[in-house]
């Protein structure tokens, strides 16, 4: 009898003749998760099956696992072979109190002996051992699983643990998620990976108006949503320079519009010069005065053709700061340090901007050598 870890995964069974590419890109991001133990992984129909790993650290394996997208649900499992006496024996040993409930799932279709059959001779052997047992097929205080597998194994567990699903995150990295150091970015390069987006990051900052502890804080958020997003870069572009003009020259109500504006500018020319094929924000619709559907477009407008995925726009706040508490990403998030959003702050900023406005006050400043000047001179770090 051996412990190991059960593994199912979501989507992938729609895939058709993708499937394959699909499940070789789980296993090996499984693998990557893992890499740290030394454990083995095997892949059975419609299964993983992680074995030889050290009891201790099952925990561990199982909270790296959650990082996973693609896997619908795990169980910590007992392995046996899908043999009637082997598995009659493992059963006599199960101890227990109160409600339960045999399930029999025979994929073995050579298995002599039909589930719903075995369930009742399994049951029976239960309740002769266990004095304080009784059956309730409604709702059992405990669940005996019996999966009976292909490869003649069956696996005994007791519980379903459900994980996030989704896709597995692609082998490049496609996307190009826009990190400040507030709560809805991080998690909405969660939700892109979720979708199997593999994303490298951006920030801005504003130094000297935003302090160096501001960066630490983003190259901290960045770590701790590398094992979900599989991020590899950041660029670091100062706006400060950018900011200024925009503080000296320009209609000051419009100073978030075109900041914002600038930073999809400056996206897109880091998309096109490394590949991205898509930028991600966190923008959430109505939650501040630049994320009115004008201001969202007058956004949009500052691109020409990269497409850019807001997967929060429909999120209420109290959802992402509960996604952000899931993902652990909260209590570095509300550290208070300045963005460079927070600068040059106008006191009224215009809620329905107007595009040809925008344009007009961007024509003020020579923006283009601006925005090539800050990527000349942005920082790139591994994370
Ligand atoms: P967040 O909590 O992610 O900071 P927010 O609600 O504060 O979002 P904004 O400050 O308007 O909203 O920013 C909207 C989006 O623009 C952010 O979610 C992020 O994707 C991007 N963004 C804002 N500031 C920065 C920055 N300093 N560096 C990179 N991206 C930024
Ligand atoms: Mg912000």
């Amino acid at each position: 009898m051996n412990k190991v870890i059960l593994i199912r995964y979501s989507e992938i069974h729609l895939k058709g003749n993708n499937r394959h590419y699909f499940l070789k890109l789980l296993r090996d991001n499984i693998k990557n998760a893992l890499k740290k133990y030394n454990l083995s992984i095997e892949e059975i129909p419609s299964r993983y099956v992680i074995r030889n790993f050290d009891e201790k650290d099952v925990e561990n394996v199982i909270s790296d696992l959650k990082k996973v997208f693609g896997i619908f649900s795990i169980s910590v499992a007992d392995e046996v072979d899908s043999n009637v006496d082997t598995i009659i024996d493992f059963v006599k040993g199960i101890s227990l109190e109160g409600s339960f409930k045999v399930h029999c799932k025979r994929a073995d279709k050579k298995f002599p002996i039909k589930s719903l059959d075995f369930e009742a001779q399994l049951g029976a052997i239960i309740l002769d051992n266990n004095k304080k047992a009784f059956v309730d097929v409604k709702n059992p205080d405990t669940l005996v699983n019996v999966d009976i597998r292909e490869n003649g194994k069956s696996f005994i567990f007791y519980k379903f643990i459900y994980l996030a699903g989704g896709m597995p995150l692609g082998e490049n990295r496609d996307g190009l998620l826009l990190l400040s150091g507030g709560i809805d970015s991080p998690v909405a390069g969660y939700m892109m990976a979720k979708r199997g987006l593999r994303q490298d990051i951006l920030h801005f900052n504003s130094y000297p108006y935003t302090s160096p502890m501001a960066k630490d804080k983003v190259v901290e958020l960045a770590k701790i949503i590398k094992p979900y997003i599989g991020c590899r870069y950041m660029y670091i572009v100062s706006m400060t320079q950018i900011q200024e003009q925009f503080h000296i020259n320009c209609k000051e109500e419009y100073a978030i519009t075109l900041l914002r504006r600038s930073m999809i500018k400056i996206a897109e020319i880091l998309a096109e010069k490394y590949r991205y094929k898509t930028i991600i924000t966190g923008e959430s619709l109505g939650q501040v005065a630049s994320q009115t559907i004008e201001g969202l477009t007058l956004t949009d407008n500052a691109r020409k053709t990269t497409p850019i995925l807001r997967p929060l726009i429909a999120f209420n706040k109290d959802e992402i700061i509960s996604l952000a508490k899931q993902i652990n990403t909260f209590e570095t998030s509300i550290l208070p340090y300045e963005d460079c959003c927070t600068v040059f702050l106008p006191k009224q900023p215009v809620i329905k901007p107007k595009l040809d406005i925008a344009i007009n006050e961007e024509a003020k400043i020579d923006l283009p050598s601006f925005l090539q000047n800050a990527i000349q001179n942005m920082e790139i770090i591994q994370i």
